[in-house]
């Protein structure tokens, strides 16, 4: 390292640690020692700060022995230390602990992280949501920006590449008082974790929110232990695909930031005139890159920290990207609505049984498309996409219709909502100014189509109808396909196949987590049920999803099979022995970082509780869903605690082996009122009755495990007349 640079870091570090001590004063004399300090909704205390010094802060006093190991990090003497590389990456670990410190503090005294366009720290809801993407691929990796471009024309060019190469974009810092989130913003950029443009804070600090970002991958999903440096270390290098980009001057607070990220393993790219550090043997870039040209920095990034970018081309006139998938589209700044609340909308896959009854790339648009609808207007729409392939089930029409909503919504300026007859698109006037017409869901069906699901289709051609009286006859066709598809996968049991199907993604986040997908248990995230599950091997036949035969059964009523234990040993790194997929007492299935739910025993009542991760509150067993899932997940087995999707409740075999769905006692109000017909339909199925849901308690009546006991002996809950858990 440069000994100019590491001088910088090393002072740089010096100023924000002694900034965090002079913060911390002032909180403490505003607020008192013993004053509670958090960022919101997190399990995670201050997450790098846990990660990695193992200190969960809860009070302003717990920040005396970080504050300690900032100064023991410190080299005294700048230059004297400044030709040593590990004496700067030091100085840079403790400017990310002191900036945490800030950070905190000013959640407690202000200047409030959160306002305007800043978003500061995300909660643990955020946190999960967003870091599937970068479990299951669709984000390989988060750049964060630090400072601002020489002007917003060069911003939105730098944020639409990277979000055309599917990046979260975390932006903090300033160059003269300017800083990039308040470019996009200026240049109407929409901004949000929606768009993956995620404008952090103006303060150079406000980067802690990004390396806490990847702390939290690192605990949540890796199963790292807090307060094990080196592996924490060791994962983000690994696992945690992020760089740092630093656009205009750098001051020393800046270097030190960097010196830290570096030493995570996050390489920085700048337009500075800089001395780069040398690439260590084997690695083709260093961990400073400089002198870069802006209008090649995007591509710069990607090979510095060595990205993998799987971007489709697509011949539309919009950009294309995931990162586009979360844009809205305002009323105002429509072209034209389809479906939706004042209009007819539907969508239809299905399959044709000859090669000659589909032209590949074929679509036709069966009435007015955007130049003929008056300019805001609502319209009818029916999608309906054929598709031929040799490898093609009917069981996978439902599979393919799915994927139209993400598909379309990749397009910047189409918005997609909904699915079969309760669909809504909106495209917008920019997108309409540029070329894009109705024809063009056609060109993005067929590409991604190809692209995504090349193993079953072989082809595909899309007709659009926007003549009203069409759409209302062509529906009635489409209802009778859904129909029927409800009934085949209401049909469709465990006993009923001898293979069920595996799913290893989040191994990439989770080592030791195996998902079992069967046909009356989806996997826990929700995404996958066991017609995915076949769907997605046929396409991919070496992929994550793999058949695992159940071989014979070793217990009927845990749900064990031999052959399923044998996979479970050798896909866990032989860590399981066994599996139960319907117990959540003995043996139960791993949980990675993605369940939707988490159901957890309540002693007290023979009963539990389901609470899901949209719940931020305190639940009756004494932690919230961060807290819980904190706990639960990173692939460990947990008896009493199972993570799970949310329709799983609904299932027959929902821990049948402790007796199923009589046992919910207590779930958020919320969830309970969004799933009420299907629970109560199931309930009475399982010989409950009519209305069990009146019976579940939820945080208007119950708070505390002991409100919940209450509560049910009031209800007359069955689960308080059944067996012992356990
Ligand atoms: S099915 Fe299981 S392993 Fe696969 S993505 Fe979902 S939670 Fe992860």
């Amino acid at each position: 390292m440069s000994a100019v640079i590491a001088a910088a870091a090393i002072r740089g570090a010096q100023k924000i640690v002694a900034a965090a001590e002079e913060k911390l004063r002032d909180a403490v004399r505003l607020k008192g020692r013993d004053a509670a300090v958090e960022f919101p909704n997190t399990a995670y205390y201050l997450p790098v700060i846990f990660s990695l010094l193992g200190i969960p802060v809860k009070t302003l006093a717990d920040f005396e022995p970080v504050l300690a190991q900032c100064r023991a990090l410190l080299p005294p003497d700048a230059r004297a230390e400044s030709r040593d590389l590990a004496a700067a990456l030091n100085a840079g670990m403790a400017s990310l602990y002191a900036a945490e410190i800030i950070e905190a503090c000013k959640y407690l005294v202000g200047p409030p992280p959160v306002g305007g366009i800043w978003l500061g720290a995300a909660d643990d809801v955020l946190f999960r949501e967003r870091g599937v993407e970068f479990v299951d691929g669709s984000a390989p990796g988060f750049a964060v920006i630090v400072g601002a471009a020489p002007d917003k024309e060069t911003a939105v060019a730098i944020a639409r590449k990277l979000q055309s190469k599917n990046l979260y974009v975390f932006m903090c810092g300033q160059t003269g008082g300017v800083s990039f989130a308040e470019q996009l913003a200026e240049a109407g950029v929409q901004m949000g974790w929606e768009t993956r443009l995620v404008p952090f804070g103006k303060d150079l600090t406000a980067a802690i929110y990004a390396v806490g970002f990847a702390a939290r991958a690192a605990l949540s999903f890796g199963g790292v232990r807090e307060g094990d440096y080196a592996r924490g270390i060791e994962y983000n290098k690994l696992r945690v695909f992020a760089f740092v980009m630093a656009l205009g001057a750098i001051d020393e607070p800046k270097a030190a930031v960097a010196a830290g990220a570096m030493n995570l393993g996050f390489p920085t790219i700048t337009d500075q005139n800089l001395p780069e550090i040398p690439p260590t043997p084997g690695a083709a870039y260093g961990l400073l890159v400089a002198n870069v040209p802006l209008d090649k920095i995007v591509e710069k990034c990607i090979e510095a920290r060595g990205l993998k970018i799987r971007v489709a081309e697509i011949a539309i006139p919009v950009p294309y990207s995931p990162a586009f998938e979360g844009e809205r589209i305002r009323r105002e700044d429509m072209r034209a609505e389809f479906g939706g609340a004042k209009a007819t909308g539907f969508e239809y896959a299905l399959m044709a049984s000859s090669p000659d009854a589909v032209e590949d790339g074929k679509t036709e648009v069966v009435g007015p498309d955007l130049d003929a609808l008056a300019d805001g207007s609502s319209n009818a729409i029916g999608l309906r996409v054929e598709v031929y392939g040799r490898k093609m089930q009917k069981d996978f029409e439902p599979i393919i219709e799915r994927q139209i909503h993400r598909f379309l919504n990749g397009a910047q300026g189409v918005f997609h909502m909904g699915q079969r007859d309760s669909v809504w698109v909106r495209i917008s006037r920019e997108a309409f100014k540029a070329g894009l017409r109705l024809a063009h869901i056609g060109t993005i069906l067929h590409a991604k189509f190809h692209e995504e699901y090349g193993n079953v289709v072989d082809k595909i051609q899309v007709k659009i109808f926007t003549d009203a009286a069409k759409v209302n006859s062509l529906i009635a066709e489409a209802r009778v396909a859904y129909a029927e598809r409800d009934r085949r996968l209401a049909d469709m049991t465990d006993a009923s196949v001898d293979t069920f199907y595996s799913c290893t993604l989040c191994q990439s986040f989770s080592p030791t987590h195996v998902c079992i997908i069967t046909p009356e248990r989806p996997g826990l995230c929700g995404a996958y049920n066991w017609l995915d599950g076949r769907a997605a091997y046929e396409i991919n036949p070496t992929g994550p999803n793999q058949p695992v035969k159940k071989g014979d059964a070793v217990s009927g009523k845990l749900g064990q099979w031999q052959l399923v234990n044998r996979f479970i040993h050798e896909h866990t790194g032989k860590s399981i022995e066994r599996m139960s997929a319907y117990s959540m007492i003995i043996d139960p299935m791993t949980s990675c970082g993605c369940f939707e739910c988490i159901s957890t025993v309540l002693p007290q009542t023979n009963g539990i509780m389901i609470v899901d991760r949209d719940y931020p509150e305190m639940t009756p067993c004494g932690m919230k869903f961060s807290t819980l899932a904190g706990s639960v997940g990173g692939g460990k087995v947990t008896p009493g605690f199972i993570g799970h999707s949310r329709l799983y409740m609904l299932s027959r075999k929902f821990i049948a082996a402790e007796g199923g769905i009589a046992r919910v006692a207590w779930m958020p109000k919320r969830l309970k009122e969004e799933l009420k017909d299907m629970i109560n339909a199931r309930a009475k199925d399982a010989g409950l009755g009519d209305n069990f849901t009146d019976k579940i308690a939820d945080e208007t009546v119950a708070q505390t495990e002991e409100e919940v006991l209450a509560f049910m002996e009031k209800v007359g809950h069955p689960a308080l007349k059944m067996d012992p858990m356990f």
